[in-house]
């Protein structure tokens, strides 16, 4: 039991880091392809980029907590709650196997 969870945690953590890097990447990339600029490409793409932060961030809070949630395996702490000490019900932890608080406590 122990050992799938953290496949899937050592999994979903690989994935946030492959995204984030996805996400740092230069625009260049797509840059290069169009050669006349356009009015308002600028504000187009300031606004693409400003999506990329906030991506960035949702991402980065995620890989906290499945880093977490590891770090929480290791100490035998899985599935209990941090904040009251009750176990996470099964249900919430298939959906969000990062959880490291019961529902009540979930932020
Ligand atoms: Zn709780």
């Amino acid at each position: 039991m122990d050992a799938q969870v953290r496949d899937v945690l050592v999994a979903k953590e690989a994935e946030i880091v492959e995204q984030m890097t996805t996400l740092s990447r230069p625009m260049q990339e797509q840059g290069s392809i169009s050669f006349g600029k356009r009015v308002g490409d600028g504000t187009a793409m300031a606004v693409d980029r400003l999506t990329a932060v906030t991506a960035h961030d949702n991402l980065q809070g995620l890989l906290d907590a499945v880093r977490h949630a590891q770090a929480r395996l290791d100490q035998g702490r899985y599935g209990v709650c941090e904040v009251c000490g009750s176990s996470i019900p099964a249900g919430r932890l298939e959906a969000r196997p990062w959880a490291t608080t019961c529902v009540a406590h979930s932020t």
